[in-house]
């Protein structure tokens, strides 16, 4: 049943959706699902030595290598800076236009509760678009999908005001190192920032190999405990990437979403 499915995965930079979904999407795509993520803001603000115009043209190039390396249909970055994103409603409209036109089963963002603005915000895009794509006379230009979607939220670790309650659960035992290999096209993140404003730069290895070797060993922590976390939807994995219902859009029917991740 899940062979054509498709997934629209919206972060708000460009490595969120792959953070979030890589596995998955790995998983999807050699199923013969179709994948798409977009990034919400341009990611021009993640560097403390690229001006604004670089790093966004290094970001995209590096979102664009993993379109090459996972075989997802496309990776599109909204021109939005980074930090700056208002859920405005000439955002809202871009995503609800994307939506439709991707026609996806399932769309994937991030909860409304989170340490960042543009996370935040994005969330708020996608949770105000959830009703209105099918909403024929907003975007008139574009129609409204056949079927209506599902929304899910991606995992995060924040109590307030409710912590993140898992739905469903994809085993990425068997893909982490392709996962790895996603996060490794943003090096301009995992090998500069993000050490940078974790104080560990001076820990990265200056050889490819070794430096694959080290983003694993800072990064799959995160999707074992997920697999912890989610205690019996999870009793056979090591690492999971695990998502939540959304309120908004389609109810999914019985076993559906079981059916949906099943890969
Ligand atoms: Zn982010």
């Amino acid at each position: 049943m899940s062979e054509e499915k498709r997934f629209l995965v919206i972060g708000a930079h460009p490595d969120d959706a792959d953070l979030m979904f890589g596995g998955t999407a790995l998983k999807a795509v050699r199923k013969g699902c179709k994948v798409k993520f977009i990034s919400t803001t341009n990611g021009d603000a993640g560097h403390y030595s690229e001006t604004r115009e670089n790093l966004a043209i290094r970001r995209d190039s590096e979102a664009q290598e993993v379109v090459i390396r996972s075989g997802i249909e496309a990776y599109e970055i909204l021109d939005n800076h980074d930090g700056e994103l208002i859920p405005s409603l000439e955002n809202r409209k871009k995503i609800i236009t994307r939506i439709r036109v991707f026609q996806p089963d399932v769309v994937i963002s991030h909860r409304l509760y989170d340490y960042h603005a543009d996370h935040r915000a994005t969330a708020q895009l996608v949770q105000d678009s959830a009703y209105l794509v099918m909403v024929p006379l907003i975007c008139p230009d574009v129609p409204v999908p056949e079927k209506e979607p599902i929304y899910m939220f991606s995992h995060d670790f924040f109590k307030s005001p409710a912590p993140f309650s898992p739905a469903i659960a994809v085993d990425i035992d068997n893909v982490l190192a392709d996962k790895i290999q996603l996060l490794d096209c943003h090096v301009s993140q995992f090998y500069e920032w993000l050490p940078y404003i974790d104080g560990n730069l001076n820990e990265v290895p200056g050889n490819k190999e070794d430096r694959v070797k080290w983003l694993a060993g800072e990064r799959l922590a995160y999707y074992r405990d997920q697999a912890a976390a989610a205690g019996e939807l999870c009793l056979a994995m090591k690492h999971a990437e695990t998502f939540e219902l959304s309120e908004y859009g389609r109810k999914p029917k019985d076993d559906e979403l079981t059916q949906i991740f099943h890969f």
